[in-house]
């Protein structure tokens, strides 16, 4: 038995067998080998295994997105069984007697040359394709695994660190926990499992030992521990600590179609942040009258392209139909700094979460703004949906916004798409926003308050710096009277202010909050009715 710290991220417990993730960093080296013979079967074998794969990935596309998107591992599938490229390799093993790794790339490498300097697009096309398929069978010939999870099982994810797109790719099916060696409280993933309410730990002083795969383990979040291989006495412990968590879970439910309201009457909005259609059911069963923040990028995320109008489109309609008539803010893609899909091609910033993301990329690529604003506007006619900006540091942008807005309502209307009322509002999440807050205010129609982002640039604490942790401070307060400035004058124009980063389901704060006056906080579904409890408490 093996006993390991970490820093839980959300509490509970989970038991069950270790998956250890590591990353598709691997650099191939030639190595000679005695049995060329041996080798050659070792890439047989992985060659079926990386085509299983591909089926797999095929069956998985079709269901979500459709045969147009799935088309691809199909072709990838039949390129596996191209003669010239299994030959070539053999040949190489056996020729030079190396290790199949190397014959694999060596081959892959020679073949996606060739294929580029041809003259017809479609075998430069396929110059990445056959990089892909290659590296996915040195991948397997390495026991490197894939961004999903190969078990039929449910299992306790470890890796060193998880980026945003690594964790919305995983079948959340087949997750019991998150164990990590790295990462922060405030990062997006840290956000994802705490969405998905799955005990998780940080900064856990484990080695990603290939042992250590497929071991039994307990992750107790609430001791902050991850214990591998547990005798018959923990795993009795941690038995009875599971039942106890999901019976106070369970309890929670009493709560459900009750109000949001102080004991003196005083009450607010309780809102769920999500970051996919995936999200609802859960929404939906924690009783969350409304949506405050759809983390839009997440489909973004999720996606090997621009995801097209159609594919946003049916994702936003699937939200808005799903809350009936309630509140949904869809905020506007916020992809930059530690959210990166490839096919944005951002260049490399020396300090990416003051450069080129959110807005900014918006108001830079019309035509990805348009694209999204337009599958808003359409999903509007199903619901009541709100649009919210990220990352607004002046008034010109919101003026800016409104016009692309306004041109995007009557391209919609002249093609004769219906389209609702569409509340627009901003984050306030910078300082800059903060101090503008008044004059911002007159432009739109709701304040919500990103306490992650404004707390990392008020502090100037990267928030996925755990180094620095000793001098982050979630309850500063210069955050605090930045929150306080926001509503009041929120307040004095007119408007309604919510607080949608993840101080808003900090219970030491919700009595503050509600003094302040906050008119709405949106928290990750599990802290609906545990936020609920609390203000029915003050
Ligand atoms: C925030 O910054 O508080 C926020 C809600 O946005 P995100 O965490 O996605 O940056
Ligand atoms: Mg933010």
């Amino acid at each position: 038995m093996f006993t390991f710290n970490g820093k839980s991220v959300l509490k509970g417990v989970a038991i069950g067998k270790l998956y250890i993730f590591k990353k598709q960093e691997y650099t191939v080296v030639k190595e000679c080998v005695a049995d060329a013979e041996a080798e050659v079967t070792r890439f047989q074998n992985a060659c079926e295994k990386a085509k299983e794969q591909l089926g797999k990935l095929y069956q998985k596309t079709l269901a979500e997105v459709g045969e147009e998107h799935a088309a691809i591992f199909e072709v990838h599938q039949m390129m596996l069984e191209d003669l010239d490229y299994i030959e070539a390799i053999e040949a190489l093993i056996r020729d030079e007697k190396v290790n199949a790794e190397y014959a694999v790339d060596t081959t892959g490498n020679n073949f996606a040359a060739t294929f580029s300097m041809m003259d017809d697009d479609y075998f430069k096309a396929r110059s990445a394709d056959v990089l892909d398929i290659s590296k996915r069978v040195v991948n397997v010939l390495a026991g490197i695994k894939e961004a999903g999870i190969d078990s039929d099982e449910p299992v306790i994810i470890v890796a060193d660190d998880l980026t945003p797109s690594e964790t919305v790719q995983m079948d959340k099916s087949k997750i019991l926990a998150f164990v990590t060696r790295f990462g922060s409280n405030n990062s997006h993933t840290a956000i994802l499992a705490r969405s998905m309410n799955l005990p998780s730990l940080i900064n856990t002083n484990i080695e990603l030992l290939d042992e250590f795969d497929g071991k039994m383990a307990v992750v107790d979040s609430f001791h902050d521990s991850l214990i591998v291989n547990p005798n018959e006495e923990t795993l009795k412990i941690a038995n009875a600590d599971l039942k106890r968590w999901r019976d106070e879970l369970a309890a929670l439910d009493e709560l459900i179609g009750m109000e949001n309201v102080t004991t003196d009457g005083r009450k607010v909005n309780i809102y769920a942040n999500i970051g996919n259609v995936e999200d609802l059911p859960k929404v939906l069963k924690n009783d969350a009258h409304g949506i405050g923040l759809f983390r839009s990028e997440f489909v973004y995320l999720g996606s090997q392209d621009y995801p097209t109008e159609e594919e946003q489109f049916k994702a936003y309609k699937a939200v808005v139909e799903g809350m009936g008539g309630k509140k949904v803010i869809i905020r506007t893609l916020d992809i930059g700094a530690d959210k990166q899909a490839d096919y944005f091609h951002l260049d490399h910033e020396e300090n990416p979460a003051m450069g080129l993301r959110a807005i900014r990329i918006c108001l830079e690529r019309m035509e990805v703004f348009k694209t999204q604003l337009r599958a808003i506007y359409r999903a509007s006619a199903f619901g009541k949906c709100s649009i919210m900006f990220p990352m607004i540091i002046s008034v010109w942008e919101i003026k800016k916004i409104k016009e692309i807005v306004e041109v995007v309502k009557q391209e919609l209307t002249a093609e004769g798409h219906a389209i609702g009322e569409v509340e627009l509002g901003i984050m306030i999440e910078t300082p800059a926003a903060v101090m503008m807050s008044d004059e911002l205010a007159k432009e739109v129609e709701f304040f919500s308050i990103g306490t992650n982002d404004l707390t990392q640039y008020t502090l100037a604490i990267d928030r996925q710096n755990e180094c620095i942790n000793r001098f982050y401070d979630s309850h500063h307060p210069a955050v605090l009277k930045m929150i306080k400035m926001t509503i009041d004058n929120g307040h004095k124009n007119g408007i309604w202010v919510g607080i949608c980063g993840e101080l808003a389901s900090d219970l030491e704060l919700t009595e503050t909050f509600m003094d302040m006056g906050i008119d709405e906080l949106s928290v990750s579904p599990t802290f609906i009715l545990p936020l609920r409890k609390k203000v029915r408490e003050i």
